[in-house]
């Protein structure tokens, strides 16, 4: 198999503003993988948090390219080789995997749900992000957000109340909230307890990521469950995650792409925990592929193709919130410029 890789510039239609950062556009690489004719494409969202950025990914992946073999059916061997070549750089082996699925679903010629033996049909609504800001402009972004009956909105600031009060003003919809660790446990629990009345789902990684005895003090303390999204990168996270949190919030560009997760969900399953599947700053390309697995979570937190302003790809939609795969072989994505 061959391997080539080009970045992406994926420029963001408002600054996205998180409680450690805040963002204006997204470095991805894009990766084809070549065989027999066919190619299947696949992405990397590298987040400097995760210890990747754009040059690293481009440093691994001719390293990783040379462990492909020449099978690309054998994705738990060519996966498990990876993982011995270099730890860690998981949205590298995420591209890499993704792409490796897509080329599977072209070869047999059917999409990537049903080579899974998921039913297309149970697709979740997707949730739609509204990043940090003013109480005015938050709730401005809620109402030009009509269309998604979920919200993901990110806290873990001194203004939580107010930008919570401020959204609820102009929406009944579904509110989430998402501190990413921005709280000591002492400050969670008093926010999301003055949060609740406003009608929270449930509140996302509300300390920081190490500190799993403060998540479950806050869990114990809090009447809103309590989901881990920074806390868990590793299928070994989970059993210990179980005895802290509610949920956990799955990405393929934090464990290695769609093979690690599928492992991953089930893991949670026999753990008792419900599952988010959410994303970083990703093209269509990424966001589609961790579509094709929103059947067996609880909930999707998949918008970040929704945010770019110049996404190169079409795949997923949403339709009323809710997800609808593309029935293509493989991923099912094309690039924009040439469906004309
Ligand atoms: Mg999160």
């Amino acid at each position: 198999m061959q391997l080539v890789a080009r970045p992406i510039e994926l420029h963001l239609t408002d600054p996205f503003r998180i409680s450690r950062s805040v963002q204006h556009s997204a470095s991805n690489i894009v990766v084809a993988v070549t065989h027999q004719g066919l190619t299947g494409l696949g992405e990397a969202a590298p987040s400097s948090y995760y210890g990747e950025s754009t040059e690293t990914v481009l440093a691994t992946l001719p390293r990783l390219a040379s462990e492909l073999g020449d099978d690309p059916f054998q994705i738990e061997e060519i996966m498990a080789r990876l993982q011995q070549v270099i730890r860690l750089n998981p949205a590298a082996k995420a591209a890499i995997d993704m792409a490796l699925y897509d080329l599977q679903g072209k070869l047999l010629n059917v999409p990537l749900y049903t080579l899974l033996g998921i039913s297309a049909q149970r697709t979740p609504q997707t949730s739609f992000t509204i990043g940090l800001a003013s109480p005015a402009e938050m709730a401005r972004k809620a109402q030009a957000a009509q269309a998604y009956p979920i919200f993901k909105v990110k806290v873990g600031t001194r203004n939580d109340l107010e930008n919570i009060k401020a959204i609820r003003d102009v929406s009944n919809a579904i509110i989430r909230v998402d501190a990413n660790g921005g709280w000591t446990p002492k400050e969670a629990i008093q926010t999301i307890n003055a949060l609740a009345p406003y009608g929270i789902e449930f509140v996302e990684q509300p300390v920081v990521a190490h500190d799993l005895a403060g998540l479950k003090l806050v869990r114990d303390n809090v009447a809103v469950p309590v989901f881990a999204d920074e806390s868990c990168v590793a299928l070994e996270d989970i059993p210990r995650l179980s005895e802290c949190v509610d949920g956990i919030v799955l990405k393929l560009m934090k464990s290695n792409g769609i093979n690690t997760l599928l492992k991953m969900i089930h893991t949670a399953r026999a753990c008792h925990l419900r599952i988010m599947l959410g994303c970083m700053i990703e093209s269509s390309l990424a966001i589609t592929a961790a579509a094709h697995l929103t059947p067996l979570v609880d909930y999707a937190d998949l918008d970040g193709n929704l945010l770019v302003s110049d996404d190169p790809y079409r795949g997923v939609t949403v339709d009323a919130g809710r997800l609808v795969l593309p029935s293509a072989p493989g991923l099912g994505v094309q690039p924009v410029d040439v469906m004309h």
